[in-house]
């Protein structure tokens, strides 16, 4: 059988069929969104004006309860479920009235089935074994199981001193709002009032993510942690890059939004802070550097290390900084710092005495066996290193090269459940940690350095608090 093959175009032919206007005859123009035109799933509808009625029918028409199945990603979708979660303005009062859409979807009957074969007795005995928080968790599982459980359990749960178990319970649902933030203080999440746009700013700055009622009431909960003079690290931060790390990036920040890098205004410390994600723990370090004169006198020392406004370090520090040997170390790596290399000629306008070794000084100072070692906080999971080291002064230009005292500290920040969790409760001394117990011989330090492939020389590991004194302020070792 013979088949016409088609005519081949010409070159001109392919060039008018190309340049040809559009049957429409239209040119394409801008036109602003008016968010009248957009139906249930966010699409722009094609009726205009004129036909308002008929596309309002159209409208209604896509507004129906079967789940749509979503063109990019593939998921089935609620749309009226969509639309409730959108008219939710502050933090969700009932329970129940956010559990029931998600029991749609399981087999009731099924359900039904299994748990009515099992006696009453056994579920008594099940409860009892259970928390609270435990036994809510269970009841939220399925409508037949809430009906075996019973509905008590949420109201039990509300009382005032089932609050650490009410905590624990709403703190599972976290994955369920992204656009929400769980507030200790009030057991309750709040609505976050800067999504997405939320930045760590230096403590006197007012920057409330959410609206609470205790944003400025002082109150016994570790809900900051200190990292410097005018710098600390709020909680809700914590939250919120592990909450974006463990869900999706809508959940809070990336975790490289938190470093920063400043030169405090009142002293001549500067600070770089910088975080980890490792096995479900938010880590930090803090390298905190100033320049150092040698030969410092005992005021002179309590001059550079000490904040004048609170006595507490410059540099980034622990809350059992003052029991056991820190700020003694810093003193002893300070007094390594050699004298500044002076010639003969210079030694002689002074007087007639000379040095030769002051000819030719070793800008590389090598610690002693007592400050050189790394230190672990035996009461929270906070790792020192103390290092003289020479470094670049930009802003001096008579003296472009001194000695300055870098402290670095790295800190296991703990998983960001509640401000009460084992690591975050002990770095800020609300809770007691046995850290040589708990860390491997690796530590925070080697596994956070390790991230860029630095393997940090092999050292000893020596305790920050080797007598174990805990005298906090009374003690005589911090001052
Ligand atoms: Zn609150
Ligand atoms: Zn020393
Ligand atoms: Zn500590």
């Amino acid at each position: 059988m013979a088949t016409t093959a088609p005519r081949k175009q010409s070159l001109k032919e392919r060039i008018s069929t190309a340049l040809r206007p559009k049957s429409s005859g239209k040119r394409l123009v801008r036109k602003s969104l008016d968010y009248s035109d957009l139906d249930a799933e966010g699409k722009l509808s094609r009726a205009t004006s004129a036909g308002s009625s008929a596309s309002k029918q159209t409208r209604r028409s896509t507004v129906d309860n079967t789940p749509k199945v979503d063109i990019q990603t593939g998921e089935r979708r609620d749309n009226t479920e969509l639309l409730h979660s959108l008219a939710h303005q502050g933090s969700f009062d009932s329970i129940p009235d956010f559990v029931e859409p998600r029991w749609r979807n399981h087999d009731a009957k099924l359900g039904n089935e299994i748990f009515a074969n099992l006696p009453d007795g056994i579920w008594e005995r099940v409860l009892m074994f259970m928390s609270p928080a435990d036994a809510a968790c269970l009841a939220l599982t399925s409508r037949p199981l809430r009906d075996r459980i019973g509905v008590d359990i949420w109201h039990t749960l509300n009382l005032p001193e089932n609050r650490d178990h009410k905590i624990n319970f709403l703190v599972l649902l976290d994955s369920y709002f992204p656009g929400h933030l769980f507030c200790y203080p009030c057991a309750v999440y709040h609505l976050r009032t800067q999504k997405g746009q939320e930045k760590l700013k230096p403590t006197i700055v007012l920057n409330p993510l959410f609206k609470c009622p205790w944003a400025n009431e002082p109150l016994p909960l570790p809900l900051k942690l200190r990292i410097a003079p005018g710098h600390t690290l709020p909680f809700a931060f914590v939250q919120l890059v592990l909450r974006a790390r463990h869900n999706s990036p809508s959940y809070g920040l990336p975790i490289h939004s938190l470093a920063r890098r400043w030169k405090s205004r009142e002293s001549e410390w500067s600070h770089q802070t910088s975080y980890y994600y490792h096995k479900g723990h938010l880590l930090l370090r803090v390298i905190s550097k100033s320049f150092a004169m040698p030969n410092l006198p005992p005021s002179g020392l309590r001059h550079l290390l000490y904040s004048r406004e609170d006595y507490f370090p410059y540099f980034s520090a622990c809350a059992h900084w003052r029991d056991g040997e820190l700020m003694n170390l810093c003193k002893c790596a300070l007094s390594h710092i050699p004298k500044p290399k002076e010639s003969i000629a210079q030694q002689l306008q002074k007087g007639p005495q000379i040095q030769l070794g002051l000819r030719n000084v070793n800008p590389i100072v090598t610690l002693c066996s007592n400050c050189r070692p790394m230190r672990r906080c035996p009461e929270c999971p906070t790792e020192y290193l103390i290092e003289i080291k020479f470094e670049e002064d930009r802003t001096d230009p008579n003296n472009r090269f001194k000695q300055a005292i870098v402290v670095t500290r790295w800190s296991d920040l703990g998983d960001g459940t509640t401000p009460m969790s084992a690591e975050w409760a002990a770095c800020n001394g609300f809770a007691e940690y046995d850290s040589f117990g708990k860390l491997g011989r690796r530590g925070i330090s080697g596994v956070f350095e390790s991230q860029n492939g630095v393997a940090l020389p092999g050292q000893r590991m020596l305790s920050l608090n080797p007598r174990n004194e805990k005298l906090g302020e009374e003690g005589h070792n911090w001052y």
